[in-house]
């Protein structure tokens, strides 16, 4: 017996609705073309290693903000990312503590962003200076709006008291 063709829907909203339901719909656009669509669910299991940088994301998950510092004498340059070696002369750096206070170098606010970050969206992402050092971090901003915002606004660092080790365990708050 012949399957029934699966439904045909003008608005994508229908068609995503009718995918969960039944895996397969037909989309015809404005000009009458048809598209069959199918719901195709896969998964990956990634297995990614943070080798070098591994000890600023376990830092995360202990509430520290790790940066690192060029260990030659006549350099000494600072770094509030993870850096193996030194990005001014090359030598190889160790790690550091960075406050966990800041103030905003630099801000967006994204109306649009990835999956992860969509039920939060529109949200802020900064660039944060911390007091002695040479380099900014790129983190999100939360329980501010994009009127609060302005450069060399004071924020304090928040983490994920369920660390997922990743970017995402910490964010930004403004200082109160
Ligand atoms: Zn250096």
């Amino acid at each position: 017996m012949a399957r029934a063709a699966p439904p045909v829907f003008q608005k994508f909203r229908d068609v995503q609705a009718e995918l969960a339901k039944s895996g397969a719909a037909i989309f015809r656009d404005a000009n009458g073309g048809e598209s069959l669509i199918i719901h195709f669910p896969y998964s990956i299991n990634y297995i990614h290693s943070y080798a070098e940088d591994s000890r600023f994301f376990l830092g995360l998950a202990e509430g520290k903000l790790m940066g690192s510092r060029c260990t030659a004498k006549k350099c000494g340059a600072t770094f509030a990312t993870p850096r193996g070696h030194c990005m001014s002369c090359g030598a190889p750096t160790e790690w550091i503590d960075l406050p966990l206070r800041g103030k905003i170098h630099s801000w967006t606010t994204c109306h649009f962003g990835s999956e992860a970050f969509l039920k939060e969206t529109p949200y802020n992402l900064v660039l944060i200076e911390f007091e002695g050092i040479g380099s900014v971090m790129l983190a999100r901003l939360k329980d501010a709006v994009e009127s609060d915002l302005y450069v060399g606004m004071p924020v304090e660092a928040r983490f994920d008291p369920n660390p997922k080790y990743s970017i995402t365990d910490v964010w930004f708050v403004p200082v109160r």
